[in-house]
């Protein structure tokens, strides 16, 4: 069994209200936001929180030079455990792990594969609650949504290993009737993945179970802020009987691990999800050594609310998928472009549901919203939330941090807020939601495109006429009409132009991961 130990500073039991919390509370900061942070845990509730090691060659381990770096917990500052910081030798030894893995795994028929992948599913949903009490505890996000994310990576496994069992060749009718022409799918080879902090078990598993579907080894760098939920996902298919090399894991400096791991021989693919400058970084580095690329980076997602649109159905869908994980979800709807008949009504109702979010711990009963996810991200908020309003825009709803302990920010909605406003032209990635009005769909349709990003995009409109027309003219990757965001394994998921490229839903998922290669076999 891997060694995961409880963190020596981690209270057994979760305190009613930590100190930072109560510095913060007592701070008597002036607008009196405090009163809105929802801090009471469950009775009894169990705070135990791991240490995070490395996953290399099958065994869970310290770095060999002992270096490790703290975790904490968003919504108190505390630091609540640590993990395993790898260098150059620690990493040598998880690639010629994943080496040997992969010759193993390539070599395992996509049944069994499929077998192990789904007993790996299995213990995702068995430990599901204790997997979110981690997810939250280092992430911030509410205990449901922690939930529904460690569940849905069951979901993505099972649809995974049933994809692999479908990875078919095929024969082409040959020129030369004695010649047979065939077609071969076979794995890349060993994947390096880089994930982020904002889902810390999805981002990891939509990545390793296209690996492990098609045969390739993957070793993982997952982000360092949010340890513990992707450690405890690879566990899940350690335990189901992946062998040992197949899955790696490691954390440390993420430009030191990116750099040595690109340029390795054994790498044969990379992936990443993370922000749009690192992702070209990353892109240029893989193309200087001939590697195959799958990139899911920023978005921007436009949001358009038409004339004929169902107001009701605009807001309650806008203010649920704005807010969610705080907003800091690379497909978070972010530029509101709302029709000028119905602008301001659409605009008090979004600010009257942000003014009402339940901001406060994630573990506490009924918490809405959680802190952002590092302090970097509350300076970020600031920073837009004033150039904004120095730029004329008017702050309808929240607009500034709450409290001074924790990394919390308001529910925040800005309205006419000018094109050349930072937030409408920088991915915010936060919980802000700014509004413009237009006249025309072909305005609409111009600004949502203007920006280089082009993930997700959201629209809401009775008119067949109109969703055809955004159908085919919006720049974005993925496009919600009258619905929240349901990304699911089936679908495609990735961006278009510089959100991305390649997909990490859907039968394209897995051809990231294959070679084609053509033989052909003349009969002699
Ligand atoms: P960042 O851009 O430095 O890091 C984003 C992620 O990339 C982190 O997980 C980080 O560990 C990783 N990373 C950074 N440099 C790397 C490198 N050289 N090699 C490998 N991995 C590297 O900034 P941040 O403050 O962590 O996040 C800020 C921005 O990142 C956000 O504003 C958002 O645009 C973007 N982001 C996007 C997603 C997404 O789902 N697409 C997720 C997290 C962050």
């Amino acid at each position: 069994m891997p060694k995961m130990e409880p963190a020596e500073d981690c209270p057994g039991r979760y305190p009613a209200r930590s100190p930072a919390t109560d510095a913060a509370v007592d701070s008597g900061h002036p607008d009196g936001q405090e009163s809105r942070l929802h801090f009471s845990p469950p009775e009894g509730f169990n705070m135990t929180y791991p240490n995070t090691q490395l996953l290399i060659d099958g065994q869970w381990r310290d770095a060999l030079d002992g270096r490790s770096l703290p975790v904490h917990n968003p919504s108190t500052d505390a630091e609540i455990g640590r993990v395993a910081h790898a260098g150059i030798a620690d990493l040598d030894l998880a690639l010629a792990a994943a080496q040997r893995g992969f010759e193993t795994w390539r070599k395992t028929p996509a049944i069994e594969r499929a077998k192990i992948m789904r007993r790996a599913a299995a213990l995702m949903r068995e430990r599901a609650a204790d997997i979110a009490r981690l997810l939250t505890q280092e992430q911030g996000k509410p205990l449901p949504e922690a939930k529904m994310e460690t569940l849905a990576a069951a979901d993505i496994i099972e649809w995974f290993a049933d994809e692999g069992l479908r990875v078919y060749g095929r024969i082409v009718p040959a020129r030369n009737l004695a010649a047979t022409q065939m077609v071969l799918k076979d794995p890349v080879g060993p994947v390096a993945a880089f994930t982020p902090w904002n889902f810390p078990i999805n981002q990891v598993v939509r990545k390793a179970a296209a690996a492990l579907a098609t045969g390739c080894s993957i070793l993982i760098k997952a982000a360092e802020e949010t340890p513990a939920a992707p450690a405890a996902l690879v566990r899940a298919f350690v335990d189901a009987g992946v062998p040992a090399g197949v899955i790696g894991l490691v954390y440390g400096t993420p430009a030191e691990i990116s750099s040595y791991l690109i340029a390795h021989p054994v790498i044969r693919k990379i992936t990443f999800t993370g922000s749009t400058p690192v992702g070209k970084q990353l892109a240029a580095l893989a193309g200087q050594h001939m590697k195959r690329v799958t990139m899911e980076l920023g978005g921007h997602a436009p949001v358009i609310v038409c004339e004929d649109a169902d107001l009701a159905l605009a807001v309650k869908v806008s203010a649920a998928s704005k807010f969610r994980n705080a907003g800091q979800v690379c497909i978070s709807p972010t530029r509101f472009l709302v029709h000028e008949s119905v602008r301001s009504e659409f605009a008090e109702a979004l600010a009257r549901h942000a003014a009402g979010l339940k901001v406060g711990d994630g573990l506490a009963d009924g918490t809405q919203m959680g802190p952002l996810a590092n302090p970097r991200r509350v300076a970020a908020m600031t920073d837009l939330l004033k150039d904004a309003v120095a730029r004329g825009a008017t702050v309808a709803a929240g607009g500034e941090r709450i409290g001074s302990a924790g990394n919390f920010f308001a529910p925040t909605v800005l309205t006419d807020v000018p094109l050349e406003a930072r937030v409408l032209n920088e991915e915010p990635f936060g919980p802000v939601a700014a509004i413009r009005g237009f006249k025309t769909m072909d305005e609409a349709i111009a600004e949502a495109n203007r920006l280089s990003f082009g993930l997700a995009g959201y629209a809401f409109t009775r008119s067949l006429k109109h969703a055809h027309l955004l159908a085919h003219e919006l720049q974005v990757g993925m496009l919600y009409i009258n619905q929240p965001a349901m990304p699911s394994a089936e679908m495609p998921f990735g961006g278009v132009k510089d959100s991305g490229y390649g997909t990490e839903g859907g039968p394209e998922a897995l051809d990231a991961y294959l070679n084609t290669r053509a033989v052909t076999v003349m009969n002699v």
